[in-house]
């Protein structure tokens, strides 16, 4: 996959501007609030629909004005691919695959790959589980792009019982649930059985998956000193993976939850309290690694998803480094070059040249941004 042109219209800091990519390595350079990561999220974006930087749509929007607007166009090997994306600061955002509309994310999701580090994602070890279930939701939106809708109806279906557990809660329900309140619950039981055994057996399989790539990337990277083991901990268990039997088991896990989630007026059982552990020498990492290690395996993860995407679809993704690369050490840079080799097309943002590599600074393409244009 390789990214030709970008295209910024009132988007954040840009007010028009375009960017022929040329090199296979790309290095953003700019003092700070210049527009660099703000580019890479309008390549996120086109590849996620989502921003990993939390905001609303207007704010994405140049000075909030009207509405703002990212093209691109792709090359996936021997096919080129046009992408757009209109966002309105307020109204339905409209999406464009080589110049026509189309209705469904699911239709635009999928034609461009990325994998984005920056400082934010050391959170993905140090963080809540929250940060690690969206690391595993948003791999498999990429790999498949139908689990945008799957975990959207999961939120939906816990949304819409939480409510429900809300209200009895008010009402001050215990045990006690009148056949019409018990039955209504129960439809929501079964809905919730059916999205979440469908969210949770997606997430085993995908970190089964993940596992033994970033294992090996970490074994390398840490001078094979380190051993990472990645433990998805689901709050139901399973050993016979059908949906029937992951579904017979969260009913029975509400069933035995009924009375603490009414007392609580909140869900105790679903993918929402799933946690993913990182445990390196049989430590969990998130308590105890440094920042040096911390960073390894946040490289390492990312490196085993680049992996992971190009088995599944076939090509290879974009790699969207942000700040990163100038806090690795030269002799880890050159360890994270090789492993990249010519195939995986990367922009790379900084603020200064100087602690490049040497080979690096020769191979790419460098641009500078200054105040949401380029030079
Ligand atoms: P750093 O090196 O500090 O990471 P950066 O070059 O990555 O800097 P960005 O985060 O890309 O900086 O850009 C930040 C700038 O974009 C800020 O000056 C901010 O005010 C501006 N900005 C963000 N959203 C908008 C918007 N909707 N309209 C206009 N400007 C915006
Ligand atoms: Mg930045």
């Amino acid at each position: 996959m390789f990214l030709k042109e970008l295209e910024l219209y009132y988007f954040r800091n840009y007010i028009q501007e375009v960017l022929k990519f040329s090199e296979n390595k790309i290095i953003l350079l700019g003092d700070n609030a210049q527009g660099k990561s703000n580019l890479l999220e309008a390549i996120e974006l086109l590849s996620s629909l989502k921003s990993h930087r939390y905001s609303k749509d207007i704010d994405l929007v140049y000075h909030q004005g009207v509405y703002g607007q990212i093209k691109a166009k792709i090359s996936n090997g021997y096919v080129d691919h046009d992408l757009g994306i209109i966002i309105p600061a307020k109204g339905k955002r409209e999406l464009f695959v080589n110049s026509e509309k189309v209705k469904r994310n699911l239709d635009f999701l999928g034609i461009i790959n990325t994998v984005l580090f920056s400082n934010l994602d050391l959170d993905l070890v140090r963080g809540a589980p929250e940060y690690r279930r969206n690391w595993v939701d948003n791999l498999l939106i990429q790999i498949e792009p139908i689990y945008w809708h799957i975990i959207k109806d999961y939120h939906h279906v816990l949304k819409q019982r939480n409510a429900l557990l809300k209200k009895f809660k008010k009402a001050g329900y215990d045990h006690n649930l009148s056949s019409s309140a018990d039955l209504e619950l129960q439809l929501w039981d079964e809905k919730l059985a059916e999205t979440a055994s469908r969210v949770k057996r997606r997430r085993a399989r995908v970190i089964t998956k993940i596992q033994p790539l970033a294992r090996f990337w970490h074994h390398q990277i840490s001078q094979k000193t380190e051993k990472l083991v990645i433990k998805y901990a689901p709050n139901v268990l399973w050993q016979e993976d059908t949906p029937e039997n992951v579904q017979q088991l969260i009913r029975e896990n509400l069933a035995e939850k009924r009375l603490a989630e009414i007392n609580l007026g909140t869900t105790l059982v679903g993918p929402h309290r799933d946690e993913i552990e990182f445990i390196i020498n049989d430590n969990l990492a998130r308590s105890y690694g440094s920042q040096g290690q911390q960073r390894t395996l946040v490289l390492a993860l990312k490196l085993a998803e680049l992996q992971i995407i190009e088995q599944v679809t076939g090509d290879c993704p974009l790699l969207l480094l942000d700040d990163v690369m100038a806090e690795l050490d030269i002799k880890r840079q050159q360890q994270l070059l090789d492993c990249l080799g010519d195939r995986f097309q990367t922009i790379i943002t900084t603020t200064h040249l100087n602690c490049f590599n040497k080979n690096l600074l020769h191979q790419a393409q460098i641009v500078k941004v200054d105040g949401g244009k380029f030079n």
